[in-house]
Formats: structure tokens, C-alpha cells, sequence
């Protein structure tokens, strides 16, 4: 069986691997000049790299765990010891631990009413779950104007909504944010970092783990798709890079984010993407010092903000080396910041920072990388379905149409926009693909 994966980020790579493990033949059609998708590592001091896209994982995120240990790559714990900084409206706040300093019972409140959302969602099927009409006509927006009355949980809210989905309220449905927060694990899972989501990353980088499964596989880098079609037997998938580009195969798995996917030219059916499917919007800043100067001054580097550019800084550290400070520009503010030239860019992250951190030199470096901007993305950390779009799209997201089969992150019911949902989309479409042909 000769089969042909479109895109080499983590789903198409997995599914690829099972493939050829199993005895198909598999080539690999990638638009970039490099695999990884979604993966990014940046190196940013000789010997540091850091993940400019995914890089955070949890202990359920048990085949991304299971297949690092079998590419050989280890976890490095989050560095979260210390304060945490505050700047939401009332100037600079330093306290223990990450609840902000807001007024409790209205944040307990917001997180309640989150939970009744989350609870009320199907994870398997979000298209069928019994409020599905209801929770997919409204946007967050609506949601939190009619929901989340005190002033406190409405400013803390985007920032909650920017760190778990890179979204803007305006751009996502009630449904979506229900079900991804649910897929995810749940709130509380999701949003944390000690035994939650956030607990440690890849040792080096994400990057590798695609480059270590790309190694003994056929990809062809440099050459983006831009049709399938079927005929006789089988499938021919059109490239435009330097091979000329007509692949003939018994399969396709397209592997691209579902707004990439209907650029292509694909067998008719039902589209998996509509006018209203939004681009997750993320720009990741990384300062790069000496050392992490924070833990000296007994700070994690942890921060939420209310302004930009810096919603929420992290200590990404790599064990032993440089000290990285990673600032997130999510939502409505990734769209401003990435409008700005670089100089201003910088000068924006380095002034919020050194308010945040006092303590701050200059950095020594630092790196900006802005996903919205990016064309073979579309959708950072992952797409974001707008009002309708899970009950319009539901199946049609996996059920494959001919030979065409689908993988992605954003095919995924389990871990829907992470490295785990990725993963588990590649095996799923490698068995339906041994089962079928
Ligand atoms: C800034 C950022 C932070 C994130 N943080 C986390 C995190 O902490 N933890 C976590 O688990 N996840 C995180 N994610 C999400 C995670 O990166 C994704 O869920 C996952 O990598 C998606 O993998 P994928 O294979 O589904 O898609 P992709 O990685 O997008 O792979 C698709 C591939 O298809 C290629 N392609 C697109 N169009 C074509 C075409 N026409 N022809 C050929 N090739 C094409 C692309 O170049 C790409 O390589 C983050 C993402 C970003 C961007």
C-alpha cells in the first residue's frame, strides 16, 4: 500500500511512523523547509534552545510521554518556584503562589460558571451534546456580557481565555471554549502547572520530536500541496515544490490545520472550516538573559497582566544555562503587537518586563514569533471555532471523503489543539487506514 501524508507536523509525522511500521509505503509532503509544524525550536544562546510553539506537557499526556521515551528525549520540570507578579490595574503586585489578586469569590464564581459549561458539553461528539444549538449560536463575548457580571472575573476572563486557547471572546462559540477546556482535561488540569498541563516540557526543545520521527522517514520539504484528485484506483496529490510534483497513492492523510486543508483542491465534500473558523492568535516573546536573575530575587517569573504587550510571562529556563523569559501576546493584543516594527517590539517587552522584574538588565537577546503571520499555520495554538461551526462541521472533521482521510490536532476529541490531540489523530488515521486498504 502506498500511501501520501500532507504536512509534517506531529499528526502527520505519528501517523506516517504507524504506517510504515505496519509495511505501507509513505511519503511525507511538507510546504515548509523544515518539519515540525506547530514544533518550533529556536536556539537562542549557543547551546539553549527554547520552543518558539509548543512546549508544554502533563502526565495525561500519556502517548506524547510514551513516544518521547521511545525517541529517547526527556521532560524538564516548569520552573515555577517563588512569587508570582501581578499588574492589573492597580499597579505592580508580588504573591505567593498564582491566584491574582482579585476579588475571590467573583473569580470562584467565573470558575463555576466555566465548569457548568465544561460539564455540560459531549466530549466525544460536542455537535450532540444536548445544548449543542444553544452553546454554539452564542460567542464567549455574549456569554461573559450575560454571565460574569462583577468587574473583576470580566478583566481576569480574557486573560484566562488568552493563556488556555489563544482566543479572543469575540472569535470563539460557548460550545468551542466548553469543549476545548473539557478535551483538555478540564479546568483545573488545563489551567495548571504542578500536576496539571503545564508541569514540565522537552528536554531541548518540542522540535525534536519531530525531527527525530522525520529522521528515518521519506518527507519531502519545500513542497505545499495544492490538490488531490482521485481517478481510477487511486489518488494523485499535486505539489508545487521542486519535485514537479504528482504523487500517485491508494491513500492521502492530510495533516494541515482544517482552514489550510480546504485551500486545497480535495474530492467534493462537506467543507471542515467556515467563514467564522478563526486563527488562534499567539505571538510568543522570548528575553533572553545570563541566568534566570528572577529566582535570585525569589520570583518565579510567573506574571499576569491586564495590559500588553505581555499578557502572562513563564520561566523557560533551559537546566543549567541561560535564563529565558517567555512572554505570551494573545487574542486582540497578538493582532496590535504584531503590527508593530521590531524595534518597538522590543522596546515594549523589554519596558514591561523590567516593570514587572525590576531587578532585569537588558536582555542579551531576544526573539519574537508571531503565528498569526504564519501561512502554513493559520490557527495557533489551534483553530478556534467560531458560532455554528461545531454543528455545522461535527463529522465531516474525520469522516473521510474517498481516500482522502483526515489527521490534526484539530481532528482530535481528546487533547483538541495540543501536542496530545495531535498524536492521537496520527494513530487513529493510520488504524483506519490499515482497516480499510
Ligand atoms: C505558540 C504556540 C504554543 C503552543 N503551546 C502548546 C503547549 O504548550 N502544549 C501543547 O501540547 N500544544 C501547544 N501548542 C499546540 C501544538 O503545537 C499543536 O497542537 C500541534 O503541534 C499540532 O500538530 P499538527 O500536526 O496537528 O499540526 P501542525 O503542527 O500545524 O502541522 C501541519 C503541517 O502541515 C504543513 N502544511 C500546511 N499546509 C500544507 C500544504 N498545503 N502542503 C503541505 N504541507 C502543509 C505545515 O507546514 C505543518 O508542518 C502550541 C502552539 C503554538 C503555535
Amino acid at each position: 500500500m502506498r500511501v501520501i501524508v500532507i504536512g509534517a507536523g506531529l499528526a502527520g509525522l505519528t501517523a506516517a511512523s504507524r504506517l510504515v511500521a505496519a509495511g505501507a509505503t509513505v511519503t511525507v509532503l511538507e510546504a515548509r523547509d523544515r518539519v515540525g509544524g506547530r514544533t518550533h525550536g529556536i536556539e537562542v544562546a549557543p547551546g539553549s534552545t527554547v520552543d518558539a510553539g509548543a512546549a508544554y506537557l502533563g502526565e495525561r499526556h500519556t502517548e506524547l510521554l510514551k513516544l518521547m521515551a521511545d525517541l529517547d528525549l526527556a521532560t524538564v520540570p516548569t520552573g515555577m518556584r517563588g512569587d508570582s507578579r501581578f499588574e492589573l490595574g492597580h499597579g505592580a503586585d508580588t504573591r505567593a503562589g498564582r491566584f491574582p489578586p482579585l476579588n475571590a469569590v467573583a473569580l470562584g464564581d467565573l470558575f463555576e460558571k466555566l465548569a457548568e459549561v465544561t460539564a455540560a458539553v459531549r466530549p466525544d461528539a460536542p455537535w450532540a451534546s444536548p445544548r449543542a444549538a444553544e452553546l454554539d449560536a452564542m460567542t464567549v463575548a455574549e456569554w461573559v456580557e450575560r454571565e460574569v457580571p462583577h468587574a473583576d472575573a470580566r478583566l481576569f476572563f480574557p486573560l484566562f481565555l488568552g493563556e488556555m486557547m489563544a482566543a479572543d471572546a469575540t472569535d470563539v462559540s460557548v460550545l468551542h471554549m466548553g469543549f476545548y477546556l473539557r478535551s483538555g482535561g478540564g479546568i483545573r488540569y488545563l489551567n495548571a502547572f504542578e500536576g496539571g498541563a503545564q508541569e514540565s516540557r522537552v528536554d531541548g526543545g518540542a522540535h525534536q520530536i519531530c525531527e527525530r520521527l522525520a529522521a528515518p522517514l521519506d518527507v519531502r520539504l519545500g513542497e505545499p500541496v495544492v490538490a488531490v484528485r482521485a481517478g481510477g484506483d487511486g489518488v494523485t496529490v499535486h505539489g508545487t515544490g521542486g519535485n514537479g510534483g504528482a504523487y500517485r497513492a491508494d491513500a492521502v492523510v492530510v495533516a494541515v490545520p482544517p482552514v489550510l486543508a480546504d485551500r486545497i483542491e480535495l474530492p467534493a465534500g462537506p467543507a471542515r472550516s467556515t467563514a467564522v473558523t478563526a486563527p488562534g492568535c499567539a505571538v510568543k516573546v522570548h528575553l533572553i538573559f545570563g541566568s534566570p536573575v528572577w529566582r535570585e530575587h525569589g520570583m518565579s517569573g510567573w506574571s499576569v497582566n491586564a495590559h500588553g504587550p505581555l499578557l502572562s510571562t513563564v520561566d523557560d529556563s533551559p537546566p543549567g544555562g541561560a535564563g529565558v523569559l517567555t512572554g505570551f501576546v494573545t487574542g486582540a493584543e497578538a493582532h496590535r503587537y504584531g503590527a508593530l516594527d521590531p524595534a518597538e517590539q522590543r522596546a515594549s517587552a523589554v519596558a514591561q518586563a523590567q516593570r514587572l522584574f525590576p531587578f532585569l538588565p537588558d536582555p542579551v537577546a531576544f526573539h519574537v514569533t508571531d503565528w498569526v503571520g504564519e501561512t502554513y499555520s493559520k490557527g495557533c495554538y489551534a483553530a478556534l471555532f467560531g458560532p455554528g461551526d461545531w454543528t455545522r462541521l461535527g463529522p465531516a472533521l474525520t469522516t473521510p471523503r474517498g481516500r482522502v482521510h483526515w489527521a490534526g490536532t484539530e481532528t482530535s476529541t481528546e487533547f483538541f489543539g495540543l501536542m496530545e490531540g495531535a498524536i492521537r489523530s496520527g494513530h487513529r488515521v493510520a488504524a483506519e487506514i490499515l482497516s480499510t486498504y
